[in-house]
């Protein structure tokens, strides 16, 4: 029986918080499905012109209240600007954030369900996702109690420009590194992680693996250690994500 962890939260109030931000930013808010009666939102702005499109989600793992508020305050702050077309998914699991719990009320973790599609929040965020056009950067985020640090995977199968170092570097400016060389049964180098092999050929799909199968080409899981105070938590994810939006969206 798995202790629950986190603070209470309450997903509908977020919801129309997240939707009203997104009103005033001048993002577009539409509900791809519900659960529990909270919808599951995606908020996009389409910039005219030839912009990289970026997708963000989080809100995955009830037991990780820091990436919707962090996803919440770059709205709030305008991050997502004419610099791209923006698809943003910011709670993705209402029902595990209001139960404190990494899974939904069914008992199914979401971040191992794009293989199988077995819980309906997967499925409706799938059907959402085959509608939107290919990402060029996807960012996927997260927290982990384990970790003493912050870290990140990179999925970056054409050996694009990496935006991980500049994520890391954002982000001990305000909260440590995890340096493990092992972090969650992965060979780890400063806080880098490159999963190894096809991970395609996994029994079950992170969204993140079931982005880069069929969406994008380039994928970051980010990950804030949840031992740390709630509010360095959000800003060092908010740091991190405001440095990959600089990266990839210079130029443009
Ligand atoms: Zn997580």
């Amino acid at each position: 029986m798995t202790a629950v962890k986190a603070a209470p939260f309450d997903p509908l109030a977020h919801a129309s918080r997240l939707a009203a931000a997104a009103a005033k930013a001048g993002l577009r808010s539409e509900a791809f499905g519900e659960a529990g009666g909270v919808p599951l939102l995606a908020l996009t702005r389409r910039t005219p012109g030839p912009r990289p499109r970026i997708y963000l989600s989080g809100g995955i793992h009830g037991d990780e209240p820091a990436p919707p508020l962090a996803l919440l305050s770059l709205i709030e702050a305008g991050a997502f600007d004419g610099r791209a077309t923006w698809f943003v998914c910011p709670m993705l699991n209402p029902l595990g954030l209001a139960r404190g719990t990494r899974e939904n009320a069914g008992g199914v973790d979401l971040n191992r369900d794009y293989r199988h599609l077995e819980s309906p929040e997967v499925r409706s965020h799938v059907r959402w996702l085959r509608r939107q056009p290919n990402f060029d950067l996807t960012l996927c985020v997260h927290e982990d109690w384990e970790s003493r640090g912050f870290y990140l995977y990179e999925l970056n199968p054409d050996g694009r420009r990496s935006l991980a170092q500049p994520m890391v570097d954002a982000a001990v400016a305000v909260c440590p590194l995890d340096t493990s060389p092992v972090i969650d049964g992965r060979e780890a180098r400063g806080g880098i992680i490159h999963p190894p092999g096809d991970p395609a050929q996994r029994e079950k799909w992170p969204e993140a693996i079931y982005l880069v199968a069929h969406h994008t080409r380039q994928s970051y899981t980010i990950e804030s250690p949840s031992s740390l105070p709630l509010g360095t938590r959000v800003a060092a994810l908010a740091a991190a994500l405001r440095a990959a939006l600089d990266v990839a969206t210079r130029g443009s």
